[in-house]
């Protein structure tokens, strides 16, 4: 009888555990497990630098687990797999499935064509609670706020989790395949070094700090989550868009935590933050434009300044106000944010220097370790209000009021911008207001050694709210040009 040859083709869901696509693959007789790097087909919004960096250390790990049988390819996907199905009488290919838009056209031809050639190509969910399309309003139509979605997220049921594959099959290589490091992920240049203290990709570091989530943070979980010196949060992230580990076995898990109403109230504000995950792709998958288009039109007429000195500025942290500065090198310095910083520094870039949300969320894809088509965009659009469900436009952090309430005793300004570190907490979100001679005890002399804030924050936000005003009532022929100089998609 002629042998079963499967391909299991890993892309974000780099794990043993509870992963459908393997299961799969691991019934037949033989087994190619494969990593394809298609830059080309991801074109404008190939991976960042900080995601590539967390990529080949993931790839490492889930190739130790894999005994170094995992092969890696680089280069157009839909032709690597048509020569790997012909060299090696491939019978059955299967994956997870991912949901940016080029992913879900480029997979909808690969299976076409090898089912075509008689392949059994299979895919399915590894990264989702729900399929974006599994939720509807009645009409069936997509739902464009949270709340609503939430609702229906929260009556339907969620699937547990796979199987771990018991046995694996005679596992193939390929003589064709390349090194792990001939995929150049790694930055040339030292700046991931700083990653490495904080950060350990891979499936059995996924399990690790959820492990340690769930048993010392998840309790303050709802308290905490705001304040970013208290490390509240799960940092799971990376781990999730990676897919080295599955919601399904986070909420699996949570269903044994406690018992108190405050065990209760974490654990539904952390599936909601989860379900804020999903909400994102449900978008991405229903309005496919997300990444690069304005949900609410009216933003196309928005009169962003484009001034490249300003963007600098926030994206080195030299903005003169402290939190953003905290938040910015954060992101340089550990590839990571804190939620609610990247929406305050987010909403400084946008509101009071009125720079495209798009340049930002260029940045973030760059820097950020769990950089998500799907967060990444939906969040962007949320903090500028041009979403379908956002913050509205009006509502402007205050970076001091916000560094007062959420960082009161400056821990997290203190890491982040030690030049400031001697000042008393009374001055440390607001240095300009601090008597001279204080300053000079605490070895700082604006300008020079930390700036002065780079605008007024009372005239930007007046500013900002003028120009959101004038978008209800810009002429259309200003309005197509203006919408030309838009910063293209990521
Ligand atoms: P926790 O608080 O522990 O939450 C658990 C999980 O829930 C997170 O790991 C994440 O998967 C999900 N989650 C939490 N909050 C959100 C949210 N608001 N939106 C979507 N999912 C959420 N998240 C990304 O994963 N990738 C991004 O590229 C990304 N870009 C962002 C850009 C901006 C401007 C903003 C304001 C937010 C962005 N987020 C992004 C959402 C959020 O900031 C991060 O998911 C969160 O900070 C990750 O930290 P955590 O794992 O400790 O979160």
């Amino acid at each position: 009888m002629s042998q079963e040859i499967a391909i299991c083709w890993f892309r974000q869901d780099l794990r043993i555990s509870d992963n459908p696509a393997l299961l799969a693959a691991a019934e037949h007789d033989q087994l190619l497990p494969i990593y394809v790097l298609d830059d080309d087909s991801a074109d404008e919004v190939a991976m960042g630098g900080a995601s590539r960096w967390w990529l080949h250390h993931s790839l490492q790990s889930l190739n130790s687990d894999l005994i170094g049988t995992l092969q890696f390819f680089r280069g157009d996907a839909s032709v690597i797999l048509r020569e790997l199905c012909q060299r090696h009488n491939v019978t059955h290919v299967y994956w997870n499935r991912c949901y940016e838009p080029w992913r879900i056209d480029r997979d909808r031809e690969i299976k076409t064509e090898l089912l075509e050639q008689g392949i059994h190509a299979e895919s399915f969910n590894a990264s989702l609670l729900q399929e974006p399309w599994a939720i509807t309003k009645t009409d069936g139509s997509p739902y464009k706020v949270f709340t609503p979605y939430y609702r229906r997220f929260m009556v339907q049921s969620h699937a547990a989790p796979k199987a771990t594959p018991r046995f694996m099959p005679s596992l193939l290589e390929d003589s064709h395949s390349c090194s792990l490091s001939d995929l150049e992920l790694l930055p040339s240049i030292n700046w991931a070094e700083g990653f490495k203290p904080h950060w350990q990709p891979g499936e059995k570091w996924a399990h690790k700090r959820w492990r340690s989530f769930l048993d010392e943070r998840l309790n303050n979980y709802q308290q905490g989550r705001d304040f970013p010196a208290k490390q509240s949060v799960s940092g799971l992230s990376p781990h999730l868009h990676f897919g080295e580990i599955s919601p399904r076995q986070l909420l699996q898990d949570l269903q044994y935590v406690g018992g108190s109403d405050t065990d209760n109230d974490n654990r539904e504000h952390f599936i909601r933050e989860l379900a804020w995950r999903e909400f994102s792709y449900y978008l991405l998958y229903h309005w496919p434009d997300l990444p690069g288009k304005n949900l609410r039109p009216e933003f196309d007429y928005f009169p962003w300044q484009h001034d490249e000195t300003l963007l600098r500025q926030w994206q080195r942290g030299m903005t003169g106000y402290p939190l953003v500065d905290a938040g910015m090198r954060e992101l340089w310095q550990t590839g990571f944010m804190h939620n609610r910083v990247r929406m305050i520094t987010a909403s400084f870039l946008v509101k009071n220097l009125r720079q495209d949300w798009r340049s930002g969320a260029a940045w973030f894809w760059d820097c950020l370790l769990d950089a998500d088509l799907a967060s990444n965009s939906a969040s962007w659009q949320w903090v500028a209000g041009c979403g379908t469900d956002a913050a509205p436009y009006f509502r402007i952090f205050n970076p001091v009021t916000q560094s007062e309430k959420f960082d009161p005793g400056g821990d997290y300004i203190r890491q982040y911008v030690p030049e400031l570190a001697a000042l008393p907490n009374r001055y440390l979100h607001r240095p300009w207001e601090a008597p001279d001679d204080l300053l000079a005890q605490a070895g700082i002399t604006l300008g020079k050694d930390y700036p002065h804030p780079m605008i007024d924050l009372a005239e930007s936000r007046a500013a900002a709210l003028d120009a959101f005003a004038a978008i209800k009532t810009v002429e259309p022929t200003v309005a197509v040009n203006q919408a030309a100089q838009k910063v293209s998609a990521l």
